[in-house]
């Protein structure tokens, strides 16, 4: 059976600490699905279409990724998938308490889902979305943090 990935976030914006983690994904998974969510509960600073034409673009050639967007829980856009794997990094202890109470609740709502955690490539630890978003706000740049150009 084809193993295959959802790697769910906001991706607002996608920086290269994600892209680390979609690639390093690779070698786990046969294919590897990037979901952008609308966040009910953060209005986005990057327009969802615009993103996914980055990501898109970051990724283009490669053939065991595809890039999507979703409005819906992840557990059920991973049995829409059949994927039975959900990706996700941690950079910190902030990181994981928060994932491990999401994770258990995916669990529960899709028993067939084991999360996979990949910590942060050190060189990218430190690369934060809504730092960059706030940089980017006021003028700063932050093509350092983006594996494309905006
Ligand atoms: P969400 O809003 O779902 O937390 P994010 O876009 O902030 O979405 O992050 C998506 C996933 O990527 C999360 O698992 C997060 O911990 C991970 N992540 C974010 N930044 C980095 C980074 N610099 N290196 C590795 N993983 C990261």
């Amino acid at each position: 059976m084809e193993r295959v990935a959802l790697f769910p976030g906001s991706f607002d914006p996608f920086t290269l600490g994600h892209e680390d983690i979609v690639r390093r994904g690779l070698s786990l998974f046969d294919k590897v699905v990037v979901g952008v969510g609308h966040n009910s509960k953060k209005k986005r600073y990057f327009p969802i279409e615009t993103m996914l034409d980055y990501i898109r673009q970051t990724f283009d050639g490669e053939n065991r990724i595809e890039v999507i967007t979703y409005d819906e829980l992840t557990a059920e856009l991973a049995k829409r998938y059949k994927a039975n794997y959900l990706l996700r990094g941690l950079r910190n202890t902030t990181d994981f308490e928060y994932e491990n109470s999401i994770s258990q609740v995916n669990r529960y709502l899709n028993t067939e889902l084991e999360t996979v955690f990949l910590i942060t490539s050190p060189s990218y630890a430190h690369i934060n979305s809504s730092i960059i978003r706030e940089v980017h706000r006021y003028g700063g740049d932050v093509e350092a943090f983006l594996p494309y150009k905006l």
